[in-house]
């Protein structure tokens, strides 16, 4: 891989390789783009097969952070950490707060958080280092995001409905939902509020046991929820589950849901969208989680956090209008509404002022 000419190709400002001998600590933070702010994303311990591999993953989703951050309307860059190791006998304090002395180091260009394989617990010793966190125990925690996202994505299917079918009335519709975890569960609920009738699936028996005794829906395998004759399927559980092998059995009008990555190639989105089927990007409608741990930087407020959320509905129709107005699909318009916010940013920061103002602003 030649490195520089990656970053260049997508515009990446710093990567961090960092190291610590006594602690066995080997990592990368990536710093993908600041001009909204300081780079927010979190820190992701896995046992990765080399160092590419690391530095690939590490780099995608800081970019995918610097997107999901610009359209959602934060003040937020892009940016993650990973770190080199088995997440379940690989850690120890010293190597927490080596972390945490490094993210110190970048003087809030980057900020952490909790990712796959890190804990809140972990992140509490990182906080002994850094002050440049989110996701850490106490007062101002925002908690587990998942409540958030899933209110987010409650909004965003609302949105589709009413660029489906003119209203955002849910009652009588039957959504297919793809996983009951955190996410999954808590969409479950509010759908079923609406009047939603749910057919589901999960890979374990025991969530789908207790949804459909709490909720009352129906259950099908996980492997035949893709033909189920629906009004919206919700994928709420893997990434690129929206493939050559799927798209064509999908039966619904509308696929909105929280899981990332759910096009497996850049080609799925327009293949949904020569299908007719409405697609509500993944980092639009599931920009809750980021949205509620970003609040975290202003003070925890709840509340606020979830009006935040809300605005999702009207983040998908923008998105929907900018797929109209250019052509394409709703893809491609969710990253250009991204890179619209970016750019039209750069040109306001144009404008001279005189006295720096609170960082980030
Ligand atoms: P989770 O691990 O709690 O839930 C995932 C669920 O999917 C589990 O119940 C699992 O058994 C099920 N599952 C796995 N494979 C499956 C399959 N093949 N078929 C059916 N079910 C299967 O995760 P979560 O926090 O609910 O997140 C769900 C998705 O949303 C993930 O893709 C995640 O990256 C994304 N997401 C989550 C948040 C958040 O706040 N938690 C924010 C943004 C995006």
């Amino acid at each position: 891989m030649e490195l520089f000419e990656y970053l260049d190709r997508y515009q990446y400002e710093q990567v961090v390789f960092i190291h610590d001998r006594p602690s066995g600590l080997r990592g990368i933070i990536v710093i993908h783009d600041t001009t909204l702010g300081p780079a927010l994303g979190g820190c992701r311990m896995w046992n990765y097969a080399n160092e590419e591999e690391a530095l690939i993953d590490a780099l995608r989703l800081a970019r995918g952070m610097t997107y999901k951050s610009a359209a959602a309307g934060l003040n937020l860059g892009g940016g993650k950490a990973v770190i080199m190791g088995d997440p379940k006998t690989g850690k120890s304090e010293a190597l927490l707060r080596a972390f945490g002395r490094f993210v110190q180091g970048l003087g809030g260009r980057y900020i952490t958080a909790e990712d796959v394989g890190v804990s809140v617990a972990d992140m509490d010793i990182v906080h002994m280092e850094t002050d440049f966190i989110t996701g850490v125990s106490g007062g101002n925690s925002s908690g587990d995001p998942s409540p958030v996202t899933a209110y987010g994505v409650w909004h965003g299917i609302k949105a589709c409905a009413h660029k489906a079918w003119g209203s955002d009335s849910l009652a009588g519709k039957t959504v297919a939902l793809q996983g009951l975890g955190h996410v999954g569960y808590e969409l479950a609920k509010l759908l079923k509020k609406d009047g939603v009738r749910l057919v589901v699936t999960d890979i374990d028996p025991e969530r789908v046991h207790a949804v459909r005794a709490e909720l009352g829906a129906e259950a099908v395998a996980p492997e035949d929820i893709w033909d189920v004759p629906c009004d919206i399927f919700s994928p709420c559980a893997l990434g690129a589950v929206l493939n050559d092998d799927t798209i064509p059995r999908l039966r619904c009008q509308i696929v909105a849901g929280a899981a990332n990555n759910q096009l497996r190639e850049e080609k799925h989105g327009q293949m949904l969208k020569d299908r007719g089927i409405l697609y509500a990007p993944d980092f639009i409608i599931n920009a809750g989680g980021v949205i509620n741990v970003a609040d975290e930087l202003e003070g925890y407020d709840r509340q606020r956090a979830l009006r935040k959320a809300a605005g999702i509905y009207d983040r998908i129709l923008q998105v929907f209008a900018i797929a109209e107005r250019d052509g394409i699909s709703t893809a491609v318009a969710a990253d250009r509404l991204a890179e619209e916010r970016i750019r039209m940013m750069k040109e306001v920061r144009s404008i001279y002022v005189h006295k720096e103002r609170k960082p980030g602003l």
